[in-house]
């Protein structure tokens, strides 16, 4: 299979270029030429197939060309070594959550799939003293990437996240590992993060000496991963004998990775009525939807850092995927929220369903809510445990709520952090003393 540029100005590349490069040299994101379909027969027999069943095939059905059937066999069982329980909250809306891996959010199961690819080929080619993965995060990528990563030879990972968007559990997930992943706080925005990261891929004097990588939502690597769960969530509910002839699958979207792979699920075949994205007051998405505009959103301190992203790196994939404007406005509904409406969803299910969920969830449930015709059924995704946003959870149902023992030990860990300010020269001087 070949991949493609969105901005269609780089030439097509393998898999594995694909995967190394990150984004394209002409600035846009890969995509497959073709998105494979899978065959009638896999639909019918779903629903009695086991999770790493279903992973396979359609992991099969995408890289055959590209990956021995041995390796995709071990990237998948390096992929999902934990449940994706769905649970019903009333009649039509079922919730299934995405976040029982290491780290305890949905960014594991890409990151996991992807460090276990560039293990693959770096093993295979043993061309690469090291390369350079680098992560501008506001926070859950960060611990999923370096959880994903963490201890693989050839691999330096690199996380610039900004000094005070993140809460204290996101930073302990990452700056606690030490080994082959820095952590670089910024004294600055996301935004300033980015654009560090932007420059050292662009730096000449820095390409020629080292390989750079990227381990975000921006890596084509992530994509299929994320596909898993959409089929696994059609599958199980098929085997309860719920109707899914008419499937909605609500979103909590930020950079936009995830919608992209329930649009390219969609495409392999899997009978997906549309998309519901749920994001805060004032998102790209939303904007686009609602007048064809592509504007940069505003940020700002919230509830949900995740989805509170002003440019979403996926964005042109998400165009590329539904085609013209009138497709994507079929294929997804938009909701933006003003957050004290989705604390209110948050006491709502607490007390009426005595189900905690995580600020990031709540959005895409409160739009299930707002967007789920009679007839249909939906699935909100939720990506992340509550106890990774203890504080906001908290102030929304005003009381304390438990933190399992997976999370509690990151906190008790040592944390290593490089405090540099928002400038590009800073971090240069640090990636070039590591060489
Ligand atoms: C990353 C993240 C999101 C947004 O996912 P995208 O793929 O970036 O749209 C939503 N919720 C949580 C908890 C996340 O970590």
């Amino acid at each position: 299979m070949k991949y493609y540029s969105t901005r269609h100005n780089s030439l097509d590349v393998s898999l594995e270029e694909a995967v190394f490069k990150g984004l394209a040299p002409d600035g846009g994101l890969y995509l497959p030429r073709t998105i494979p379909r899978l065959p009638q027969a896999f639909l019918h027999n779903i629903r009695a197939m086991s999770l790493k069943d279903i992973c396979y095939a359609i992991a099969y059905v995408a890289f055959h060309g590209d990956i021995e059937a041995s390796v995709i066999h071990e990237l998948v069982n390096n992929t999902f070594n934990y449940d994706i329980p769905i649970t019903a909250i009333d009649n039509d809306k079922y919730v299934m959550e995405l976040f029982h891996g290491p780290t305890m959010g949905f960014k594991d199961v890409g990151a996991m799939f992807m460090g276990s690819l560039l293990r693959h080929y770096i093993k295979q080619s043993g061309r690469f003293d090291a390369v350079n993965v680098l992560v501008a995060t506001s926070g859950d990528t960060g611990a999923a990437v370096a959880g994903g990563l963490h201890n693989i030879p050839g691999v330096n990972v690199w996380i610039l996240y900004p000094q005070d968007s993140i809460s204290y559990m996101q930073e302990a997930q990452f700056a606690t590992l030490g080994g082959n992943i820095r952590a670089v706080e910024v004294n600055g925005t996301l935004a300033d993060c980015k654009a560090i990261a932007k420059q050292a891929y662009n730096d000449k004097e820095l390409n020629e000496r080292m390989l750079f990588s990227s381990a975000t939502s921006i890596n084509v690597a992530r994509i299929v991963p994320q596909t898993f769960y959409y089929f696994w969530a059609y599958a199980t509910l098929a085997r309860k004998g719920v109707d899914v002839k008419n499937l909605v699958f609500s979103v909590p979207c930020g950079n936009l990775g995830n919608l992209a792979s329930g649009l390219v699920a969609r495409a392999m075949g899997l009978p997906i009525k549309r998309f519901v994205a749920a994001g805060n007051i004032d998102n790209a998405l939303d904007i686009y939807l609602n007048t064809g505009l592509v504007k940069e959103a505003t940020t700002f301190t919230s509830i949900a850092p995740a989805i509170n992203v002003s440019s979403p790196t996926n964005f042109d994939r998400i165009t590329a995927l539904t085609g013209d404007l009138e497709t994507a406005r079929q294929l997804i509904h938009s909701y933006a929220f003003a957050e004290d409406d989705v604390m209110a969803t948050m006491r709502e299910l607490h007390d009426a369903n005595d189900y905690v969920m995580d600020t990031h969830s709540a959005f895409a449930y409160r739009a299930l809510q707002h967007d789920l015709q009679p007839g249909e059924v939906g699935v909100s995704l939720a990506t992340a445990h509550p106890a990774k946003f203890s504080s906001q959870v908290e102030m929304a149902l005003g009381h304390d709520i438990d933190v399992p023992q997976q999370l509690r030990e990151y906190l008790s860990g040592t944390r290593q952090v490089e405090t540099i300010n928002s400038g590009y020269t800073a971090f240069k001087k640090l990636l070039l003393a590591y060489k």
